[in-house]
């Protein structure tokens, strides 16, 4: 637990998978990239998956779900998925799932909304029972209508439960979340990408979702994932926030790092740098 001003923060762990280098790093050389993360055998990395804990104004705020717990023993075989997983991270934290008020997706992927919901007597509902779900516009009609490119990721039993029992909220760009916290749009993984902004006492931070899947993504913008649906527009999202973050020494908060879970972007000889920081 961290605080930010009068918020306190908590990264949740859904646990470690292990992914191919291919799909974080994309077009970007294995003989360049193995020295940052060095695979394994299999030309694996590790990948964190973690949720952010929000605490503002009265009200408990979780972005993103992790994988959830409706895989099979094969997904969890085949992502190699281990650690403590999102519910039991909550309860560690002192938390229940009852006790959340708001769940932010930053997109709709199966890595990032696969907690929304459970099964329940046979029945998939809301994870959180209290909770309101809040989701791009965009971002929930391109999970409804996916293409060939899409539709591996983009699982109805993630999201449509959450629109039938009247728990989704629709949002439109940018939305405020408490005076604290904002959901600001950040395009480019996905079209309706979203990430989340807390300010408190003047200091910052942003909580990035996929805009950068590993934190060397924001100091080489060229550097895309194989899973941007418009990586161009993703390096301009990229640019955008982190100039934003240097002058504004805002904390950006990576989700999937293995090794770097926050830092402060510098600017230095006119490359950016990322100065990692604990939490
Ligand atoms: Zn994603």
């Amino acid at each position: 637990m961290f605080t930010l001003g009068n918020v306190r923060l908590q990264l949740l762990s859904d646990g470690l998978i292990w992914d191919d280098g291919g799909g974080a790093f994309g077009l970007v050389p294995r003989t360049r990239w193995e020295k940052i993360i060095p695979p394994d055998e299999h030309n694996r990395i590790p990948m964190r998956s973690d949720s952010l804990l929000i605490e503002s104004a009265g009200k408990r705020i979780l972005v993103d779900t992790g994988y959830g717990e409706k895989l099979t023993p094969a997904d969890i075989e085949r992502l190699s998925l281990q650690g403590r997983r999102l519910r039991q991270s909550l309860v560690d934290a002192g938390l229940s799932p009852e006790g959340i008020d708001i769940v932010i997706n930053t997109h709709l992927h199966a890595d990032h909304c696969g907690g929304n919901t459970i099964y329940e007597d046979g029945r998939i509902v809301p994870a959180f029972p209290r909770a309101e779900y809040w989701v791009q516009r965009l971002e929930m009609a391109d999970a409804r209508y996916p293409n060939e490119r899409t539709r591996n990721t983009y699982f109805a039993e993630n999201f449509v439960p959450l629109e039938e029992s009247g728990r989704l909220r629709l949002l439109y760009g940018d939305t405020r979340v408490t005076p604290e916290v904002l959901c600001i749009a950040t395009p480019g993984h996905t079209r309706g990408h979203q990430s989340v902004y807390i300010e408190s006492a003047g200091q910052k931070a942003l909580f990035l979702g996929d805009v950068a899947t590993l934190a060397i993504g924001m100091e080489r913008l060229a550097w895309v994932t194989a899973y941007d649906i418009d990586p161009m527009q993703n390096i301009e999202t990229k640019r955008r926030l982190g100039r934003w973050a240097i002058e504004e020494h805002v904390l950006l908060i990576f989700m999937h790092d293995p090794h770097i879970r926050a830092g402060y972007l510098r600017e230095k000889d006119g490359w950016w740098k990322l100065e990692p920081v604990e939490l």
